[in-house]
């Protein structure tokens, strides 16, 4: 059996040690689609935050406690370009993750794409399954913001003075309505999403093509999963590349999605936040009903959501209620099966 899984970061590297975990049991041969909406241009670094989630998680190198970034890290580097007052101050760039970005950066000023890089810096930490950036193009997640105005934002304390990240070409400048984008890396890790904030943008999306072996993964793919990823900002940035919404629409194989939201709250994250901004609820049925009913033109056959959310049905999706709190492994892998199972069954899909 072939699986594909589309998703993003941390919460995507949890659900993936389970599915590798089936895999290893079932024999399955797992491929992990992954959003590079969070990819950015820092220090003249290239940075994937998601692709490094999942790539740490897998190898064992990451930080269990922090989440993110590799585990034992210090932080001369960031202390360093600190002294310098070097923008942008806001981002936590670990000694040992600086590695991993020189690596990434040089390679592709080099010439070689996103998806060889991955597989290359994949040859160190061998995750255990195919690793692939959605689409080797430029493509980030820009976020829409009333104008913050200079100076740092909240929670931010007193900060260099430098005021919007300055230097970083990263920013749209403000347009008549008093609005301005950010990369949405300013807007979470810098504001804490605590903006108002109009609109995601993902910029680039529209020319990008899906990265080699996106589409073949598709293609051959017995049964797709949706991670318990956040929808907005990690899943919709992957579906925004133009032909891999058209392959999951047109394949026979089933797409069973798992949701990020127990109990009306993202386990962790900041899911809520992403959904008031398009004005959806942030529940269970919620997130289904964003990603849509395939048989409707949307997304899903299926849909795992948590027992404690009693949901019963959405509208053309098969609904299940199973333990989605993926605190080891083992359970973690139960949700995979399950979702597997859930796919096998006739869900009205015309072939
Ligand atoms: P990011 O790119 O690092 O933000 O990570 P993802 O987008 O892949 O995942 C974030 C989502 O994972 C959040 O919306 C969380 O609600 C969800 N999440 C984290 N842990 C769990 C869990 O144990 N169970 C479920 N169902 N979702 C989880
Ligand atoms: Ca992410």
């Amino acid at each position: 059996m072939r699986i594909v899984v589309l998703t993003g970061g941390i919460g995507g590297a949890k659900f993936l040690v389970g599915a590798r975990e089936y895999a290893r049991r079932t024999g399955a041969e797992l491929t992990a689609v992954v959003n590079v909406g969070d990819d950015v241009i820092l220090h003249g670094l290239r940075i994937s935050p998601d692709l490094d989630s999942v790539m740490y998680t897998l190898g064992g190198g990451a930080d269990p406690e922090r989440g993110w970034g590799r585990v034992g890290e210090t932080w001369a580097v960031k202390n360093e370009l600190a002294a310098y007052q070097a923008e942008p101050t806001w981002f936590g760039l670990g000694d040992r993750d600086v590695a991993t970005h020189l690596v990434r950066t040089t390679m592709l000023n080099a010439g070689y794409p996103l998806s060889a890089v991955t597989e290359a810096l994949c040859a160190r930490w061998q995750p255990g399954l195919r690793l692939l950036p959605a689409t080797d193009d430029r493509l980030e997640t820009h976020v829409v913001v009333s104008d913050p105005g200079p100076g740092p934002g909240p929670g931010q304390g007193q900060g260099q003075g430098q005021g919007q990240g300055s230097g970083q070409g990263q920013e749209q400048g403000p347009d008549a309505g008093g609005e301005r984008a950010i990369h949405f890396q300013e807007w979470w890790v810098r504001h804490r999403g605590a903006l108002p904030t109009h609109r995601f943008v993902f910029v680039g999306a529209a020319q990008a093509k899906p990265a080699a072996g996106v589409l073949d993964a598709l293609a051959a793919a017995d049964v797709v999963l949706i991670a318990p990823s956040n929808p907005v900002v990690s899943i919709a940035p992957v579906l925004a590349v133009p032909g891999i919404r058209e392959a999951l629409a047109g394949n026979p194989a089933p797409v069973v999605g798992v949701s990020p939201i127990i109990g009306d709250a993202p386990v962790r994250g900041m899911a809520d936040r992403c959904l008031a901004v398009l004005g959806e609820p942030c529940t269970a049925a919620g997130v289904a009903a964003l990603y849509g009913a395939r048989r409707a033109g949307g997304l899903l056959d299926g849909w795992l959501v948590d027992p404690v959310d009693e949901v019963t049905r959405v509208d053309g999706i098969e609904v299940r209620a199973v333990p989605l709190w993926m605190s080891d492994a083992a359970a973690t892998a139960a949700m995979v099966g399950a979702a597997i199972e859930l796919a096998g069954r006739p869900t009205g899909v015309a072939g």
